[in-house]
């Protein structure tokens, strides 16, 4: 969800060097988010670090099981379109076997870098050998849930919701597209036409958050549940995560996700065309303004 014609390069100030913090209680990793000024929004800078972080723990034997959490009042407000930080125009090292994005005309910019830090970044996460849970507080919002929704399990407290919201942009939902597996068809589309925030109660009753639990024991309830998971094998662990996300792959999970992903793109295309950017004339400010209004916030 990023502008076709992005930033100069010179325009990109980091509020961090560090927008991801690594922790370790025991066998359990912390993969912390650390914008909370931006609560969390996700720039590339903290997608690499995210990516980084998988990696480390992954790699350390010792780690039975990652969590996923953020700084903050939020978990995450989503992508990062609009903060001084927001990097859309700088080349990094890529991770995936993509063509650097910065260089490419037109719509090839956007559907390049997307392929790699939205989409290609996701499943590689969603692919990790240990069993990961999210910790989700407050907003969980459309790059958000994405990051919420690779991790195996979600735990989530009494005050979070969960909102995609990128309708508004004409665009049909965020690039890693699991809305229908997450939620009934019915509920799915609800969710995505009307844009509306998902309670985390609403959400437990569909399946899509494993436990509820609240803002002072979310800490000790993730991690109670972590060091339970880390006492099975290692090896079973991952052959029964693999199992289940495999039964998904059966289910069309992929191949839906390839689908949609264009759509996505021919709605950053379609906007592009008519109006000039490819969000729709949205940007940060409009979209926390359309949310609050539509969450009665005034
Ligand atoms: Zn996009």
């Amino acid at each position: 969800m990023d502008d076709l014609v992005p930033p100069r390069q010179a325009d990109i100030s980091y509020e961090t060097e560090h927008p991801v913090r690594y922790e370790t209680a025991g066998p359990v990793a912390w993969i912390v988010m650390d914008r909370p000024k931006y609560n969390n929004a996700q720039n590339s800078q903290m997608t690499y670090a995210l990516d980084d972080a998988f990696r480390r723990a992954i790699d350390d034997d010792a780690i039975k099981v990652i969590v996923l959490a953020g700084e903050g009042k939020h978990f995450s407000a989503g992508h990062d379109i609009g903060t001084p930080g927001r990097d859309v125009a700088k080349s990094f090292e890529r991770r995936l076997l993509w063509a650097d994005h910065v260089n490419k005309p037109g719509a090839e910019m956007l559907y390049t870098r997307e392929q790699e830090v939205y989409l290609g970044m996701c499943r590689r996460w969603r692919d990790a050998p240990k069993p990961t849970i999210a910790a989700v507080q407050g907003a969980c919002i459309a790059g958000g849930l994405m990051l919420a929704w690779v991790c195996d399990f979600i735990v989530a407290t009494d005050d979070a919701f969960f909102q995609d919201p990128v309708v508004r942009m004409g665009i049909p939902g965020v690039e890693y597209f699991a809305h229908a597996f997450e939620l009934p068809p019915r509920v799915a589309k609800e969710f995505l036409m009307l844009g509306e925030r998902m309670s985390a109660e609403r959400a437990h009753h569909f399946g899509m958050v494993n436990r509820l639990s609240t803002r002072d024991a979310l800490k000790a309830d993730v991690q109670a549940m972590a060091e339970k998971l880390a006492e099975q094998p290692r090896l079973g662990l991952w052959l029964t995560k693999q199992a289940v996300n495999h039964v998904e792959e059966l289910r069309g999970k992929r191949a839906a996700m390839d689908a949609v992903f264009h759509m996505h793109h021919f709605a950053h295309a379609q906007s592009d065309l008519t109006r000039g950017d490819s969000l729709g004339g949205q940007d940060a400010r409009t979209m926390v303004a359309a949310n609050k209004k539509q969450a009665g916030e005034g």
